[in-house]
């Protein structure tokens, strides 16, 4: 085994005498990625039980590291006990991966390799990395017989990238934490010279709805046209929806990302950026904003038509045409209050909207001292000089389900990218060889600058 910088806060902890090797980082992430854990391949368990077998042989014992079983997948949950229990401190991140297609890709996605100082695999980046960076964390932290605070509880979830029914049924278990740390959000942006540039902080993220939009008619045969033609009344119908926009809105975090981005905005981006950020009310400011598509979803609720269906043949006056609103909707709105909006901007006869599945909202984490005073010094140790800057997710990860049950979910992954190899769920997914160690010291500064 490596020697490495002790972490701060471990410094003169006793190494247990007896505890086996931890198999290096870089190991752990080509093993990992090399088990398809694709929905539908029933792979989740296979490699919960590769990473429970590295935290025991690490000195956890049988009924610390825990998988729990729900469908062909499930979530691990590893626990290093505290000196007291009552509010354990999560560590989160997934085992599942989105598919990937092989004859798509230059290698096959689920045999990792090295080229050019990168690994590449199918889920190397999404959520693997920091997965492996974890798993190790939780190792040495037993291994130097680290004594949290309270309960530190490594989550592995096996759902993210499809229904997420892993992570809701952990969060119901951890719903007394004190907060999470989710290593799939966040992390750091490297520079084309490889030095940081900045690291985020995700402490939000929309919330996610789909509305079932149905409108229906008798219909009849094509050459007796009626006005009520329900294709005609759902165009129109989106065609207002096209043009409506939900109120422009800020929070602390989005307020700190574009605080953080004026530097790099020229021109009436800068311009809008700076009239947003002086006057929340200004319209004008973010409907200019509102422009840029990855600009949009960080000034207001956005709802869109992304798929419509209707009629039953070509000779006859349609019957039901549908269409699917997809809403992510600022943290802070209520789904009913977008249900409600929408139904006005619709506004058409024999028409219902309904909500599918069983959306969860969720308000964004409060920027805590502790969690930024802590991730400060990580950072300070790893990339000295480089800031923190949270922002809010347009998207969102397990972190909504912890977040909705009431604890505070903060995106800190360790991985440090540059900005072209960032494509997470894309082709050639990849991770740089280097830096893996600083991960690891990363997440053992984090989580003992939290948990001592
Ligand atoms: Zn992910």
């Amino acid at each position: 085994m490596r020697s490495f910088i002790p972490a701060l806060g471990l410094i003169g902890l006793s190494v247990a005498a007896q505890a086996q090797t931890v198999p290096p980082a870089r190991e752990i992430l080509m093993k990992s990625t090399a088990i398809p854990t694709v929905e539908g391949r029933g792979k989740v368990p296979e490699l919960a039980a590769y990473y429970a077998g590295i935290l025991k042989n690490a000195g956890y014992k049988e009924d610390e590291v825990v998988f729990t079983p729900i469908g062909e997948t499930g979530y691990l949950a590893a626990t290093l006990k505290g000196r007291k229990s009552d509010k354990p401190i999560l560590m989160l991140g997934h085992m599942d991966v989105v598919e990937a297609k092989a004859s798509d890709w230059e290698r096959d996605p689920f045999v990792p390799v090295e080229e050019n100082g990168y690994l590449f695999g199918r889920g190397i980046e999404d959520n693997k990395y920091d997965v492996a960076m974890m798993i190790v964390t939780m190792a040495r932290l037993k291994q130097q017989g680290f004594r949290p605070k309270q309960d530190v509880v490594l989550i592995l979830t096996g759902d993210e990238e499809t229904t997420g029914i892993t992570a809701k049924a952990a969060a119901q278990k951890y719903k007394h934490a004190a907060l999470a740390l989710n290593g799939d959000g966040g992390g750091g942006l490297l520079g084309e010279d490889g030095k940081a540039e900045v690291v985020s902080l995700q402490a939000g993220e929309k919330t996610y709805a789909d509305f079932l939009v149905t409108m229906t008619d008798p219909g009849g045969h094509s050459s007796t046209p009626t006005a009520t033609n329900p294709i005609y009344r759902m165009t129109r119908a989106l065609a207002r929806l096209e043009a409506y926009k939900f109120p422009a809105m800020q929070n602390e975090l989005t307020r700190a990302s574009f605080t953080a981005r004026l530097a790099d905005e020229t021109g009436a981006r800068r311009e809008a950026m700076q009239a947003f950020l002086a006057n929340p009310r200004d319209d004008k400011a973010a409907d200019t904003l509102s422009t840029n598509p990855e600009l949009i979803g960080q000034v207001r609720t956005t709802c869109i038509a992304t798929e419509i269906e209707g009629g039953h043949a070509p000779n006859a006056l349609p019957q039901t045409v549908t269409a699917n609103i997809n809403c992510r909707i600022f943290p802070g709105v209520a789904i009913a209050d977008v249900q409600a909006t929408l139904s006005e901007v619709l506004a058409e006869p024999a028409m219902t909207i309904k909500a599918e599945g069983d959306p969860l909202a969720s308000d964004a984490s409060p920027l805590r001292d502790d969690v930024m005073k802590a991730l400060k010094m990580a950072v300070a140790r790893r990339f000295p000089g480089t800031p923190v800057v949270p922002y809010m997710e347009a998207g969102a990860t397990d972190s909504l389900f912890f977040r909705a049950v009431g604890v505070p979910s903060y995106g800190v992954a360790s991985l440090a990218q540059k900005s072209k190899d960032r494509v997470p769920h894309g082709l050639n997914e990849r991770v740089p060889v280097a830096g893996m160690d600083g991960a690891v010291t990363y997440w053992i500064d984090l989580v003992t600058a939290l948990a001592k």
